[in-house]
């Protein structure tokens, strides 16, 4: 990956330099200006492009926060260059560290205010922070519900410099509207208490009624402080409250918190269920495992002995397999097998479950079905396979399988055990009859 720049606005060499000394220990590529003219004029042009900008705020001339909103006052602009520019963190650096300051540079939305004189270290840890808050949250979306723009503009700039995709709605209603437009992908919601339409409270126990929705964090910021209202938040599902006006700083440090945890929940649930569909399926043909149908067979078995419908088992193998792979390594055999569980699937219907029972030995349950139909659909696999060409570009095969078929209501199954042994007895029968061929259980 190429290094990231940094461009360093100080009217100080030594600063420059001390600055210069330390980015550059981390591979950070170094752009120095001397004054917020040269910044100015080096932004327009400059290359590299920089991720981040440190600024004094004593210079002259140009002091630090005129320096800033001239950056910052490019967010309309048409210049696509410009409105990247607009949203490039800055970080302050001054000796008058005191609280008016701060507050000033927030409104400029400035990132973070380091003293002067610092200890070495301070500002290279400040700016990794930075930039890799935002790596770390780029691609997650979040959704700001406010009536008051002014109020929604500071919490969108806010999560925008944690490098998230921002949609805004001005009440509870609109929110909705948004959030099924993008199909619930939402990974943060911000949200006022009191709107027009639907309110924060209203909206906040619609949301924990959707299931996608329940582990999504809800945040609210409201000028309301009474104890009641704040602890009703909570009742209805949400995660957190900061009453308004909010201290920048804590405000993003809450949003860290919950963004970290929604990553590593959705880091889960996606690991989660990658091991449930692993836990159940073949990974060499993506159909069900054994394991599977021994677990689903019993309740299915029940349901088919106590209701209505048959339950037929056909299992099927392939002939001569062993010979497959001694003669076209086990590769071409690993081929066979997977573009065998595709005929299967082609040739069966919806509700037919088909499991991968063994190496080259597979099941097919069908619900619902007499054994004239059983048989029909065997024919059919059995004729599909016998005609199929395994091609792998080097070898062109034919392989034919033997199946045996078992019915619930034909033949006097007694348990899950009795219809896989008589489906079994009906397969060697056909491997015994020649192969090729299927063949049905018969006391
Ligand atoms: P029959 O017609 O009597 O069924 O003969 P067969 O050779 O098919 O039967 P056998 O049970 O002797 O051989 C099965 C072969 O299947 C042996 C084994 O190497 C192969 N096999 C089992 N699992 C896999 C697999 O995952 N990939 C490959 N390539 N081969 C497998
Ligand atoms: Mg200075
Ligand atoms: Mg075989
Ligand atoms: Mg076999």
């Amino acid at each position: 990956m190429a290094s990231k720049a940094i461009m360093v606005v100080d009217d100080s060499s030594t600063i420059r330099k001390i600055l210069q000394r330390e980015f550059s220990k981390a591979d950070f590529e170094v752009v120095p200006a001397k004054n917020g003219m040269e910044a100015l004029a080096m932004l327009e042009w400059a290359d590299p492009y920089p991720d981040l900008i440190t600024i004094d705020i004593d210079m002259p001339r140009m002091n630090g926060f005129e320096l800033c909103s001239k950056i910052r006052e490019k967010a309309d602009s048409e210049n696509s260059r410009k409105r990247l520019l607009s949203q490039t963190p800055i970080v302050f650096v001054s000796a008058n560290d005191d609280l008016k300051n701060r507050e000033k540079a927030y409104e400029l939305e400035v990132l973070d205010f380091i003293g002067k004189p610092f200890v070495p270290g301070k500002m290279l840890q400040t700016v990794n922070n930075i930039l890799n808050v935002q790596e770390q949250f780029s691609g997650m979306t979040a959704l700001i519900v406010e009536d008051s723009p002014f109020v929604s503009r500071i919490v969108r700039n806010i999560l925008k410099r944690h490098g998230l995709k921002v949609h805004e709605a001005s009440d509870g209603k609109k929110a909705l509207e948004i959030i099924k437009e993008k199909k619930f992908d939402i990974d943060i919601i911000i949200t006022d208490y009191i709107m027009p339409g639907l309110s924060g409270e209203e909206l906040c126990r619609t949301l924990r009624s959707i299931e996608v929705l329940e582990n999504v964090p809800i945040f609210f910021i409201s000028s309301i402080n009474d104890k009641e209202t704040t602890l009703n938040f909570f009742k209805v599902g949400a995660n957190d409250y900061l009453p308004k006006p909010f201290f920048e700083e804590e405000f993003r440090a809450r949003i860290v918190t919950h963004l970290r945890n929604r990553k590593y929940t959705k880091e889960l649930e996606k690991l989660n269920s990658r091991l449930e569909f692993q836990a159940d399926h073949d990974s060499l043909t993506g159909l069900y495992n054994r394991g599977y149908l021994q677990r689903e067979l019993s309740t299915i078995f029940t349901q088919s002995q106590y209701g209505q419908g048959n339950l037929c088992c056909m299992l099927i193998d392939l002939d001569y397999f062993k010979k497959v792979n001694d003669d076209f390594g086990h590769a071409f055999g690993d081929l066979v097998l997977q573009k065998f569980a595709k005929i299967m699937t082609n040739n069966s219907r919806g509700s037919d479950i088909i499991a991968r029972f063994g190496g080259e030995e597979f099941a097919i349950l069908m619900l619902d079905t007499d054994l004239k139909g059983c048989l029909l659909l065997a024919e059919q696999i059995r004729t599909a396979a016998e005609g199929y060409i395994y091609n792998d570009g080097n070898t062109e095969l034919q392989v034919t399988i033997s199946s045996g078929l078992s019915s619930l209501n034909d033949h006097e199954i007694k348990n899950v055990d009795d219809l896989f042994s008589k489906a079994d007895k009906a397969l060697y029968a056909a491997k015994n009859n020649g192969r090729n061929r299927v063949e049905v259980y018969s006391a």
